[in-house]
């Protein structure tokens, strides 16, 4: 598209008047030639105030650099462009009524710049239009934002808030294939409640879950944010430890067991103790694929259990 004529804008002029997008027309040096009434309505300044005014003079909180550039772009391209609330929310800061709510939030903006010709066919003036898109902004917001919590929610064990098994496995196999390519140390922990069972026909079910919590609270407060920890199965939980070695792993079970005794979940102020048993594997070359390395980590787990319970062991 090319530029406008003066005829053709001071036709589109008349339109916009009574439109509800803003309008304002400027020359290269941003001195201000119109102003419509949705811009004057948003901004609190009237026409006869901005008219003739340099726009950065009356709205010093403007991205100036940015500004400057599109319209450079737009006089000598004697081009249209547009931009929308996705790269930019807003050029002014103005704020939206919202009909569904009833209540106003900042406005977001899409904007087009239009060159305008002047009397001898060369570009003079510039042209910015603004729209309120701040419903439909708001709504594929609100629909990214569900979205995202969707995603977190199928990838979340909902009684532990752990991963699930599923995701933990894909965290699994990226970091597998990660410690193959950089030869990086990682160490896979799976460790089981002992005696479980006796929780829960002991102290019911409930009991039971909330000390599955409980569990799984005292082991996040153990973990560093690049670990990963999940709900393998049952009262079984997989935990994989980036740049950690088996005796790092170690320690870790050996703080989560001291935590684990220290401070017990709690039913009706009485404790409900439980012991865990560990299984340690740090990857080695010898482990062909993802699976082979938990299945050390669960041989580990088992021998812990034949052992006795209530103990670490590690692969070897
Ligand atoms: P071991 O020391 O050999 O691990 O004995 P255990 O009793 O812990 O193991 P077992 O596999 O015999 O029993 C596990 C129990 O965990 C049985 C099952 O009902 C219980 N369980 C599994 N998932 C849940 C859950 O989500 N909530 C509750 N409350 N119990 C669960
Ligand atoms: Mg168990
Ligand atoms: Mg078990």
């Amino acid at each position: 598209m090319m530029s406008l004529s003066l005829l053709e804008l001071q036709q589109l002029l008349g339109v916009l008047k009574y439109l509800d997008v803003g309008l304002l027309v400027m020359d290269r040096h941003f001195i201000v030639t119109f102003w419509n009434d949705f811009m004057a309505n948003h901004s609190g300044k009237a026409a006869r105030d901005v008219e003739g005014q340099e726009l950065f003079a009356l709205f010093p909180e403007l991205p100036q650099d940015w500004l400057r550039q599109r319209v450079e772009t737009v006089m000598a391209l004697n081009t249209v462009t547009f931009t929308t609330w996705e790269q930019r929310p807003h050029l002014f800061a103005f704020s939206s009524y919202r009909s569904l709510t009833g209540r106003s939030s900042a406005m977001y903006q899409n904007l087009t710049f239009m060159p305008i010709a002047g009397a001898d066919g060369s570009v003079d003036k510039i042209a910015l239009v603004v729209y309120d898109v701040t419903e439909a902004a708001n709504s594929r917001l609100a629909l990214e934002d569900m979205n995202q919590r969707l995603s977190v929610l199928s990838r979340t064990d909902p009684l532990t808030g752990l991963l699930n098994r599923r995701s933990w496995e894909a965290m699994l196999a990226e970091e597998y294939a990660r410690c193959r390519r950089s030869g990086r140390t990682s160490t896979l922990m799976m460790f089981d409640i002992d005696h479980f069972k006796q929780v829960n026909d002991t102290h019911g079910h409930q009991a039971g879950d909330m000390v599955l919590q409980h569990t799984a609270t005292l082991l996040s407060n153990k973990l560093r944010t690049t670990d990963k920890a999940g709900r393998y199965g049952g009262e079984e939980f997989a935990l994989l430890l980036t740049d950690t070695d088996a005796v790092q792993a170690c320690q870790l079970a050996d703080r989560l067991c001291t935590a684990l005794a220290a401070r017990p979940a709690r039913l009706d102020g009485k404790p409900i103790t439980i012991t865990i048993s560990a299984g340690i594997a740090q990857l080695t070359a010898d482990m062909g694929d993802a699976q082979a390395w938990v299945k050390a980590a669960d041989d580990a787990l088992y021998q812990a259990k034949s052992a006795g319970r209530n103990t670490t062991k590690v692969a070897s």
